[in-house]
């Protein structure tokens, strides 16, 4: 069994290499954030969710962490997943290490994708001409960077402690962040 979260503010590539990460692993792919989009979009979740998206906050733990054990709980035991954008908060991890240790399935593995803020904002900024994400707007990507940075970030903490955690350079190009991740996945197993 084999597990991993990918980590890292908002434009570091997170989604990218979760996509190439899942094929290379055969991972089953969770964005939380298209997850969150895709419910909104068929109506399955209270359009006022949207506002939350729209101003760059987080949504609340408990809708998240309820929709999100849904989702994993109806594949737990078939696939191995790869976590994009969840969790955000150490309730979130908290939740996910026991849906885990109570299968007695080995914790996620965490790779975090560093990068400066700086260089997190022109990316987005860049691809939101593609994007048509309404949430790729200057002001609430600054939201979303300092979300990160004040309540997400300090999970990397929880991580290290626990010696799950894999530091990756976010930099370089597409293919050479993936080389590192597996290059440094491979020792770890
Ligand atoms: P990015 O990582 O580029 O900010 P995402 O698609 O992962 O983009 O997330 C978009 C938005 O969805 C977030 O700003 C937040 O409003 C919501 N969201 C996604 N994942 C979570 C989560 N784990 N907890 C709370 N809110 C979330």
């Amino acid at each position: 069994m084999f597990n991993l979260i990918i980590f890292g503010p908002p434009g570091a590539g997170k989604g990218t290499q979760a996509q190439k990460l899942a094929q290379q692993f055969n991972l089953y792919h969770f964005s939380s954030g298209e997850i969150l989009r895709q419910e909104i979009k068929n109506n399955k979740l209270d359009k006022k969710i949207n506002s939350y998206l729209n101003a760059g906050k987080l949504v609340p733990d408990k809708l998240i962490i309820t929709l999100m054990r849904e989702k994993i709980e109806n594949q737990l035991g078939k696939v191995n997943f790869i976590f994009d954008g969840y969790p955000r908060t150490l309730k979130q991890a908290k939740m996910l290490d026991k849906i885990f240790n109570e299968k007695k399935i080995k914790p996620a593995l965490v790779i975090s994708l560093e990068l400066e803020e700086e260089i997190a904002l022109q990316r987005i900024l860049a691809r939101s001409k593609d994007s048509n994400r309404s949430d790729d707007v200057l002001k609430v990507i600054k939201k979303r960077l300092k979300i990160y940075k004040k309540t997400t970030a300090p999970l990397l903490k929880y991580y290290a402690q626990k010696n799950r955690l894999i530091k990756i350079n976010g930099r370089p190009d597409i293919n050479q962040v993936n080389e590192e991740i597996l290059t440094k996945i491979k020792k770890r197993r």
